[in-house]
Parts: C-alpha cells; structure tokens; sequence
C-alpha cells in the first residue's frame, strides 16, 4: 500500500486506538487500567512513548540489516518482561527519552535519511497509539520504507488486524510453547495460546517478498533456544513447519544467562553443544527456510551495549 494511504488508514484507526487506553486492552495482559487517568498496568507505560534508543542496526537478521543497517527503534518498557532478558536495563523500566509522536516521525524520517533499510519498531505495543500516530507522521513527511515489527509476539489478534496494513515484516518471537515454561520465566501462562494464534493471524497476512537479499514483507519467527530446553525447541520448530510451513525462521543460539537468570539454575548457563546439536539435527529434517546462529564461544558473544541517545535524531 503506498504511504501516504497507510496514513489515512491510520489516521482513521487512531481515535479508536487513544481510546483503548482508557481500560487499557493493547495487549494480552489485559489490565484493563486507565492509563488517561494516570494509571499504569504490568508494563508501565504511561501517556508518553518512551524511547531508549535509535540507530541503523547491523545485528539482525542478514534480510533485516541488509547493507546498510536496519532503522531501529527500541522501545523502553515491555509488556512480557522476561527473567533473562538482555534488555532489562530498559525493558524491564521506562529509562529513555520521552517523545511525542513528532519526534518519533522525526526519528523515522532521519533514520531514512541515513539509508536504514527500513523502520524497526522494537516493542512498541504498549505504545501503539502514539507509535503509529507518529508513523502516520512520518508517511506524510516523505517516509518510504518498509516497516518492520519486532515483538515477542505476546499479542492480542485484534493488534494484529490493526497492524495488518500498516506494517511490511513481522519479527515475531515464539518464546514458548509450555504454559509452565512462559508463567516460570516470563509470568505468561497464557503466552503459548496467544502467540500462536497471533502468529496464525500474521502468516495470513504476510507472504515472503524478497528484493535480492532484502526482506521486502514477510513473516519472520524467531526463536531464542534456552539452555535444558532443545525439547521445547523442537515443539516450537514443529508447530511451525506445521501451521507457519512458508514463514521464515530465525534459530538463535545467544542466550546468556542475564538480569535474574542467576535465581532459576536450570538456566544459569549457556546452550550447550549437545542441546545445539539435537536442534540442529531436528531442524535438518524440516523444510523450513531462515537464519541459525552457531553456537560460539562465550567469550566471542557480544554483549548488550546499546548506547540510550537519540543524539540527531530529533
Ligand atoms: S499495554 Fe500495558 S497496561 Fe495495557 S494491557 Fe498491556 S501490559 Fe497492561
């Protein structure tokens, strides 16, 4: 759809969107707060997106990153908050700038300006309206790229329709598939039921479009393998050579035991090369298309270093 009809799309969504968060219902949690009111839910967010950083980010997927690096957005705030999340420092709390949805249209604006691939909205559903208020923004400011949604895929279907004509790319997480695992470690029993109906709802939406080795609009699920788990794994691969057979698959093999990972043992570790291998070995039997990382040494991984600056952006 060309940008300037998705704004007018948006543009007509929008007074719904402001007005859900009166009971607030964007996502899952359902807290049913009023945020208009001053009141805040299990992600914290308030009146005002709140953004820790922005760059052209070299680290996702080749398709995502492309040459020039994909134009990311990471929102602070998160609507799941998991116990070995790399990004606490500001997922778990609201530390970032406050922005309006100028600024954000700004940001997306600048970040095209310097050849981003594409807008990567990191974690934004808990602030969807002013998020897509500010791409509407953007999309009559001249913003032409392909929009990427990067979510752990802990979302309602309804966000998903909303989403559905606005956004080109989902890179969406399949975290879990156990109800015990996701309330243990992410306190989402109903995460497994939720994300696969909300990834259902986006492989309808989204057939992979390819520009050479650029991902053009498509269906992206990620999965980060957690360590005494290669079974849940497997589950999860299964379920999408199944019911996601055409989507791609991101296999990602870099958790490190973060944030209060140390306070569950079982997780207290790095994947380990028995677990990669049984994976690995599973997958082979699938024909599923995607991305795996390989299974480095503790001391290659990259460490989380986002630095939190909107410096020139807006
Ligand atoms: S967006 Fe936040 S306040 Fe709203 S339902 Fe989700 S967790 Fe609760």
């Amino acid at each position: 759809m060309d940008p300037i009809d998705k704004a007018a799309l948006i543009e007509e969504r929008l007074a719904l969107l402001y007005r859900q968060l009166q009971i607030c219902h964007l996502c899952p949690r359902r807290c049913e707060v009023n945020r208009t009111a001053g009141e805040t839910g299990y992600c914290g967010g308030g009146l005002e997106a709140v953004v820790y950083t922005a760059f052209l980010h070299q680290g996702e997927e080749p398709g995502i990153s492309g040459k020039q690096g994909s134009g990311t957005i990471f929102f602070s705030g998160c609507n799941l908050r998991c116990v070995y999340c790399q990004n606490h420092r500001f997922s778990h709390t609201l530390e970032g700038t406050k922005v309006s949805p100028d600024d954000l249209a700004r940001i997306m604006v600048r970040l095209q300006e310097r050849g981003a691939e594409n807008i990567n909205l990191v974690t934004a559903t808990h602030f969807l309206p002013w998020v897509l208020d500010g791409l509407a923004r953007a999309f009559r400011n001249g913003l032409a790229l392909p929009i990427v949604y990067n979510t752990s895929g802990y979302e309602t279907v309804e966000t998903v329709k909303v989403l559905g004509d606005v956004v080109d790319i989902y890179l969406a997480d399949m975290r879990y598939v156990t109800p015990s695992l996701a309330e243990r470690y992410s306190k989402a029993p109903d995460y497994p039921a939720v994300n696969k109906l909300a990834l259902r709802k986006m492989y309808e939406q989204k057939s992979v479009v390819w520009q050479g080795r650029l991902l053009k609009e498509g269906l992206v699920v990620r999965h980060l393998v957690l360590p005494g788990y290669a079974e849940e794994t497997i589950k999860a691969l299964a379920w999408m050579s199944e019911n996601t057979p055409q989507a791609l698959v991101s296999l990602m093999f870099q958790y490190q035991p973060y944030f209060e990972a140390g306070q569950y043992p079982e997780i207290n570790r790095r994947v380990n090369e028995d677990e990669y291998e049984r994976v690995m070995d599973f997958l082979d039997e699938l024909d599923l298309e995607g991305w795996t990382q390989d299974l480095v040494p503790e001391a290659d991984l990259a460490g989380v270093h986002f630095k939190p600056t909107l410096e020139g952006l807006i």
